[in-house]
């Protein structure tokens, strides 16, 4: 993926593009930042799933109309197999439609050098939503600045949804990620949330710790630990500091892991590397095992967004933790698929 153009560029009046808050109503609404959701807007969302995950899975067919006839587009110029497929299945299980480029981006006109807002706009010429993946920070505030744009000339309108831009932000896995802690953990407050491993490359910790501070969580301790040279971004910190939550960052994993209530595990994002080297130089750091899960309490919940490499050890590691009742990272994979069908009947506005 990384040999092929991306299509890169976002324009200085995209840079200022603010995205609209939530404010009660998903629909129409670009979604591009996990700060444009209030709380209440989150409990919506999360009842609308819990819903949803009950019909679909009790077989009820009325999901299928929700979305009927409307189509969302992929552009994913990033590898991904959850973010992708769980769009996908979102909507096909809400009785939409899914198009693509046939075989990938890199057979798009990107391969022929055609920037971002083009490709863009191509999809939201085509499709009422528009998922979008892709390196650049902010990329997903141009396309909806783009789409803006487009609608005013064509007459009709297509949002699109952030499945990741770089080391920005992944506001679509924070929404998971926090269903699936309230779902297992009941509420956020008083909580203990260590997140583990690239907190300076992992987009899925930025997102999560501000969407922790966006809930208004009560008494959230959120232990940060990282090698010194892969600490979160100090933007991030201040974020959720300003919003009440209490920080300590660590590299010491034995001093925080037993009072630890939820333990998000994350790869170190090799791609995001200058070289090979200075992953090298830290990519061994924070192992996950049986044996460190073992110093855990019986009831925390151990998360990962997933991929998962040597972080989480061997194979024969994994599959002594993915047995652990207290391994809920295949929940948290499914439950990405509920929120992502939620946020499309909303933003949609088939949500009922
Ligand atoms: N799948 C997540 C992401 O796209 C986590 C990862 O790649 O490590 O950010």
């Amino acid at each position: 993926m990384s040999s092929i153009a991306t299509g890169v560029g976002v324009s200085t009046m995209a840079a200022a593009f603010t995205p609209p808050a939530i404010d009660g109503d998903l629909t129409g609404r670009h979604i591009v930042s996990v700060e444009q959701f209030a709380r209440p807007d989150l409990d919506d969302l999360f009842r609308s799933t819990v819903d949803l995950r009950s019909r679909v899975r009790s077989g009820d067919q009325s999901v299928l109309k929700l979305c009927r006839r409307r189509i969302m587009a992929t552009l994913f110029f990033e590898a991904s197999t959850r973010t992708d497929m769980s769009f996908q299945a979102a909507m096909l299980r809400l009785g939409g439609e899914v198009v693509a480029t046939a075989g990938g981006v890199q057979f798009s006109s990107v391969y022929k050098g055609e920037n971002l807002a083009d490709s863009v706009r191509a999809a939201g010429s085509y499709a009422d939503v528009v998922v979008l993946r892709h390196p650049e920070v902010r990329s997903s505030y141009e396309a909806a600045y783009q789409l803006d744009q487009l609608s005013t000339r064509l007459g009709t309108r297509s949002v699109v949804v952030s499945g990741g831009d770089g080391v920005g932000e992944h506001p679509t896995q924070a929404l998971l990620d926090l269903f699936t802690i309230i779902d297992f953990k009941g509420t956020v407050d008083g909580l203990t949330v260590t997140l583990v491993g690239d907190l300076a490359h992992g987009r899925t910790v930025h997102s999560l710790a501000k969407i922790l501070a966006l809930y208004g969580a009560r008494d959230l301790r959120l232990e940060l630990v990282s090698p010194p040279s892969l600490r979160a971004p100090v933007g991030i910190i201040d974020f959720v500091r300003q919003r009440g939550l209490e920080v300590h960052e660590t590299d010491s994993l034995d001093e925080v892991i037993g009072g630890s209530d939820v333990i998000y595990w994350t790869r170190v994002q090799q791609e995001r590397f200058a070289s090979e080297a200075d992953y090298e130089a830290i990519a061994r750091h924070f192992i996950m095992t049986p044996s460190v899960l073992a110093q855990a309490s019986a009831d925390v919940i151990l998360m990962h967004p997933l991929p998962r490499k040597h972080e989480m050890g061997t194979p024969a590691d994994h599959a002594v933790l993915d047995i652990d009742p207290r391994s809920v990272y295949f929940h948290q994979m499914q439950n990405g698929m509920y929120v992502r069908m939620a946020l499309l009947a909303g933003v949609l506005g088939a949500a009922g």
